[in-house]
């Protein structure tokens, strides 16, 4: 049977629960001064609350070098009960520091991190030197990403390397897509480097709210993620409700993730801001089953996450 790689070890795919399929549990970035959120205790409270509101497992998209803490986070994911599926991967320019190891070390360094992520376990440290702290925790999914409306030298090349980690462990990739823009060059460059499409999942795709653009690519066989749930200084959650419903009246339903991407401390309860990471079980989820029923809902948030974040056979 399928297995996904969770930060306690493998679990069948059909045990995942409802999946928020975005979601960061500890992370510090530079291109978010002051928003940091790395206090064990604050984030176990803050799983608490999305174990309450009815999500079985998060998918915790934080690259390599922005603060994941896997031993840490394997400990929440016990004590809440919610299972997190933990990524590895580069993330866009923006989130590195200018002197950071990222952007200088060759690919085939770039790639055998992810690799001792995906099949060893994720350094304690996170990959900031100077000693790694090896664990047994896994990451379960690649995250890659790009710049708003163009992909830099070196995100072209972290992406190509995400790809090949992706293709020689059979997890998927999830992409940053920056205001929703290149989308398209992402995936070209996945199937490009022999991943299908349906081993990629598009973030971010409803801060363009294009249901023109969204339908092509999900023609293509990729995941769209919508993972602006419970985000009012973009749009209106109806927005977002109707985005769905064009996608599924137009034959999507399956190529659908959806997600909160609370990436700011500022946006997290444990913290005392809003709307918290348990706003899509708690507020969102409700209002969709009422609004569609429940049968697109299992599907985008149940039935899609298990297919694409199991574990593909590597030939
Ligand atoms: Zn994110």
């Amino acid at each position: 049977m399928a297995t996904v790689q969770t930060v306690l070890g493998p679990v069948g795919a059909d045990a995942l629960g409802v999946v928020d399929a975005h979601e960061h549990v500890f992370l510090s970035s530079p291109a978010l001064p002051g928003e940091h959120f790395d206090d064990p205790e604050r984030m176990a409270a803050e799983l608490e609350l999305v174990a309450g509101s009815g999500i079985g497992t998060v998918v915790d998209l934080t690259t390599v070098g922005l603060g994941r803490r896997p031993a840490e986070l394997a400990e929440i994911s016990r004590r809440s009960g919610v299972q997190v599926v933990l990524a590895t991967g580069y993330h866009r320019d923006a989130h590195y520091a200018a002197d950071h190891w990222v952007h200088r070390e060759q690919a085939e360094i770039l790639l055998d991190v992810l690799l001792t992520d995906l099949r060893t376990g994720i350094d304690g440290r996170d990959w900031r030197g100077p000693v790694p702290k090896p664990t047994a925790v896994r990451a379960g999914v690649v995250k890659v990403g790009a710049s708003y409306q163009r992909m830099t030298a070196g995100e072209r090349r972290r992406i190509e390397v995400g790809v090949e980690a992706a293709r020689l462990t059979g997890v998927g990739i999830a992409a940053h897509c920056e205001i929703g823009t290149m989308a398209a060059e992402i995936l070209d460059l996945a199937e490009a480097g022999g991943l299908t499409a349906d081993r990629v999942a598009l973030a971010h795709l409803d801060r363009n709210p294009d249901p023109g653009l969204h339908g092509e690519l999900a023609a293509r066989g990729a995941y769209l993620i919508y993972d602006t749930v419970g985000r009012i200084k973009y749009r209106p959650d109806s927005d977002l409700i109707a985005l769905v419903d064009r996608l599924v009246n137009d034959g999507h339903a399956d190529r659908l993730l959806l997600g909160t991407d609370v990436g700011r401390r500022t946006m997290l309860r444990a913290y005392g801001g809003g709307p918290g990471m348990d706003v899509l079980g708690r507020d969102f989820l409700p209002r969709l089953r009422r609004h569609a029923g429940d049968e697109p809902v299992d599907r985008i948030t149940r039935a899609n996450p298990a297919r694409f974040l199991a574990t593909k056979d590597v030939p």
